[in-house]
């Protein structure tokens, strides 16, 4: 575990849980601060700017910047980019979404869009996934920021974007092109970001299913923090094997310092 350069962070479990702070996350960003390691805040919300993902962080005392945020939005964008297949975008989405895409130099329209791209949208309509489905079946392109069904809340857990990929899915008969984690992409992206090798990093979460997957499927180290999400016994029932399991941050900064 020695010689770790590159800390891809999951958030929510993993340095916050819901309105808390997990108590050694900002002691542990300092470190990696102090140390000089490379780190990035690998997050699946879509609906956030980098500006706000940290902003959120810096309330909680995590100390965080803009730069150091990827957000799914951000490798659709890239995504769409890099294929060259046109720039024109329906959005299914929020502010995150949509600022990243323009950003990107993408047009947004529902007029004979290249790509359809989907995230979290908490103004879905009847009418947003007739055109999605619509516009996927004149040959747009069907982008998903993320596949999270859920979100937990203190009420229960609220429809994520895996909820809204269903319906977009089953009207329109087509699967998407996944951005966030459990998708190997997001992972390699944030190594690109960040001029990193794969043996010198380590991506660092509470989700088996979606970060620890994410890192086995990018060939890179994980660890587990028992914070948040999963348990120690969900392990033998994953495809995803953590490389590490440590009970906190501050565990973490012993293995690899
Ligand atoms: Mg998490």
């Amino acid at each position: 575990m020695k010689r770790t350069e590159a800390f891809l962070l999951d958030l929510d479990g993993t340095l916050y849980r819901g309105t808390e702070v997990i108590p050694d996350a900002p002691d542990f960003l300092r470190w990696l601060i102090e140390t000089d390691r490379k780190y990035l805040f690998v997050t699946n919300n879509s609906s956030r700017r980098p500006e706000q993902v940290a902003e959120h962080l810096r309330r909680f005392g995590i100390p965080a910047e803009a730069e150091h945020v990827l957000t799914p939005s951000m490798v659709a964008a890239q995504y769409i980019k890099e294929q060259g297949a046109g720039n024109r975008v329906y959005v299914i989405g929020e502010e995150g979404l949509r600022s990243a895409l323009i950003e990107a130099g993408c047009e947004i329209t529902d007029e004979q869009p290249d790509y359809v791209v989907q995230g979290i949208d908490r103004q879905f309509t009847y009418e947003k996934l007739m055109t999605a489905s619509l516009r996927i079946q004149s040959g747009a392109i069907y982008l998903a920021t993320n596949v999270d069904k859920a979100l937990p809340t203190e009420k229960g857990l609220m429809p994520g974007a895996g909820s809204l990929l269903a319906a977009v899915a089953t009207a329109s008969g087509c699967q998407p092109i996944v951005m966030g984690k459990p998708e190997a992409r997001m992972i390699d992206h944030a190594l690109e970001m960040l001029g990193v090798p794969k043996e010198r990093a380590i991506v660092v979460g509470d989700n088996l299913e979606t970060d620890i997957l994410a890192g086995v499927n990018a060939g890179v180290r994980t660890a587990l923090v028992l914070s948040g999400f999963s348990k120690r016994d969900h392990v033998a029932e994953t495809d995803g094997k953590p490389t590490i399991i440590v009970d906190s941050l501050s565990d973490l900064i012993r293995l690899v310092e």
